[in-house]
């Protein structure tokens, strides 16, 4: 799968509701901070969907969350530090994109399994 560029002319964030991203092409997308967490392209959370399980919330791990910061990485993403301490995660402008464009984050927030086809490819 080949993610077509893709970069972030506006970032607009609630900690405890949405990242809000306006891209270069005039595409606004919203992002549930909770369908952002369940879809954390990190090493760790990424296994746990290859195993066909959730990310997040595991079992016995509060389904709240926010952002409790967030900063760009480079020009090509976002890294969140979340308020369960989870920060390991880099969200690319592309993937981003992508899940937009495929319309999951919807689907993230009610049913958080959203299997491999979320993951950046690389
Ligand atoms: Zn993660």
């Amino acid at each position: 799968m080949t993610l077509r560029p893709a970069s972030a002319v506006d970032i607009d964030i609630v900690r405890d509701r949405s990242v809000t991203i306006t891209f270069d092409d005039d595409v606004v997308a919203v992002y549930p901070v909770k369908a952002l967490r369940a879809g954390c392209p990190c090493a760790s959370c990424r296994g746990w969907r290859e195993r066909g399980e959730v990310a997040w919330p595991r079992p016995g791990m509060s389904d709240e969350v926010s952002i409790g910061h967030a900063e760009l990485t480079g020009a090509w993403g976002l890294s969140i530090d979340w308020s369960d301490g989870h920060s390991t995660g880099i969200y690319a402008w592309s993937v981003l994109r992508d899940w937009w464009d495929r319309g999951l984050m919807g689907e993230l927030v009610t049913d958080p399994t959203p299997g491999p086809s979320l993951d950046d490819p690389r």
